[in-house]
């Protein structure tokens, strides 16, 4: 019955969404050439639309484009690279565009807040991705129950929030706070996941980890779900076996981020990520940074967009009898955990959402000097003011507990590192997250 349900509330939603979704089962068993067309077509259409827009016109111009469509994907390099300071600078331009219908910032790991918009033509596209990355992993997007363990949502509006509340209570979703998630939230959220018995759970790495340690110090007796999917973070490789042992399900990583959602997933093979052929291309630069274009955002120019992450992309047949462009291999991912002294992790979406609750804070970066002593740097606007501190010490501290300091320091400009990445986190206590 539910299923039907949430099969009613996906087409009420767009017609669009089953279209995206077609061609995106077509463009699986295809090949590389029908794949390739598929893009070209899409990415000239999408470069021909924002040619209206002066600012990336003239971006065009700057990179010697003659104003003719691109005979092949191999042509790309003739288009300019966009990044996020690109977007901001012409951020007024894309902000008073018919196209822009949601304003939307990153939650990203790099520590600055970045503003964009989507387009009406973006969610359908959106939704029909995410459901088939989930079924790559062998989830039922309509019928399998599902526990989501996330942090906190950026989303602000309260009917924004109620809407989603609704969509998940009709697709069978549950969420579970992940935030500040410690021993005694752990065996509440284990005694939720074995009364719901969900087919699928969803979460941060390190909030599934968590959950894996915590449950075996607790002597949990855990349901066994279907299939587990993370993202948002780096998942390393002990973290992943820890987590399959405990939950004694198959981990599949889902590559996305809050300009794009999913970007790329692994199927039940748990190889390379197979990228969304419908919905991105993607390719890496000389020095491995990945660029990605959206085509079904009209709003903001996502066009070999760098996200800040490197990695190496290839066209490969799957033993699931997929054959896609993937994600081979993907290193420089920032989301590093801080955990404070009873060892609660602080994951790199709560220094961004609390970043985002006091106004002002442009840019963050965290120090962590040892378990105590945790050190906030802040490049601010005008409209910071001095008495926020005492606000984020007492957030941090309840959460991490009162013995833990914070410190405030206002700062002209958070160096980057070498390769030109943002550290977002320092942990000076351990060698293995310094400078990543
Ligand atoms: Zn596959």
């Amino acid at each position: 019955m539910r299923g039907v349900l949430a099969r009613l509330v996906e087409a009420a939603w767009s017609r669009e969404v089953a279209r995206h979704y077609r061609d995106a089962i077509a463009l699986e068993s295809c090949g590389r050439e029908a794949v390739e067309a598929f893009q070209l077509a899409k990415l000239n259409r999408l470069v021909d639309h924002f040619r209206s827009f002066p600012f990336y016109a003239k971006l065009l111009t700057g990179a010697g484009d003659k104003d003719k469509p691109l005979d092949c994907l191999g042509d790309m390099s003739r288009l300019p690279t966009i990044s996020k300071d690109d977007i901001t600078a012409n951020f007024a331009a894309i902000a008073s565009s018919p196209y822009a219908r949601r304003r939307e910032s990153t939650s990203g790991s790099t520590g600055k807040n970045f503003v964009f918009y989507q387009s009406r033509s973006r969610q359908p596209a959106q939704r029909a991705s995410l459901r088939r990355g989930r079924e790559w992993a062998g989830v039922d997007h309509f019928n399998d129950r599902t526990v989501l363990i996330w942090g906190l949502s950026p989303q602000t509006s309260k009917w924004a929030g109620r809407r989603q509340d609704l969509i998940r209570l009709l697709m069978g979703t549950t969420l579970l706070q992940g935030y500040g998630l410690d021993a005694e939230r752990c065996i509440a959220h284990w005694h939720s996941i074995n009364r719901i018995r969900p087919q699928l759970i969803e979460g941060y790495p390190n909030y599934l980890l968590t959950m894996a340690k915590e449950g075996a110090r607790a002597g949990i007796v855990p349901h066994r779900a279907t299939s587990l999917i993370c993202s948002g973070e780096t998942l390393f490789e002990e973290a992943r076996e820890e987590i399959e042992d405990f939950f004694h399900a198959p981990l599949h990583n889902r590559y996305g981020s809050r300009e794009f959602s999913s970007i790329a997933h692994q199927c039940r093979e748990r190889g390379a990520m197979h990228i969304h052929p419908e919905r991105f291309i993607m390719e890496s630069d000389s020095d491995g940074e990945l660029l990605i274009t959206d085509l079904d955002n009209l709003a903001t120019p996502f066009i070999r967009y760098r996200v800040g992450d490197a990695g190496r992309v290839e066209f490969a047949d799957c033993a699931c009898g997929r054959s896609l462009f993937n994600i081979v291999e993907m290193v420089g991912r920032t989301h590093d955990v801080i955990r404070t002294p009873s060892g609660t992790p602080l994951p790199g979406q709560f220094w961004t959402t609390l970043s985002r609750a006091v106004e002002g804070i442009e840019e963050f970066q965290l120090v962590q000097r040892s378990p105590t002593d945790l050190e906030l740097r802040v490049k601010v606007t005008d409209v910071y003011e001095d008495g926020s501190e005492a606000y984020l010490r007492k957030k941090v501290q309840s959460v991490a507990g009162a013995e833990v300091t914070l410190t405030v320091v206002k700062v002209d400009t958070i160096e980057p590192t070498p390769a030109g990445k943002r550290r977002f986190i320092i942990n000076e206590m351990e060698g293995r997250n310094a400078g990543r």
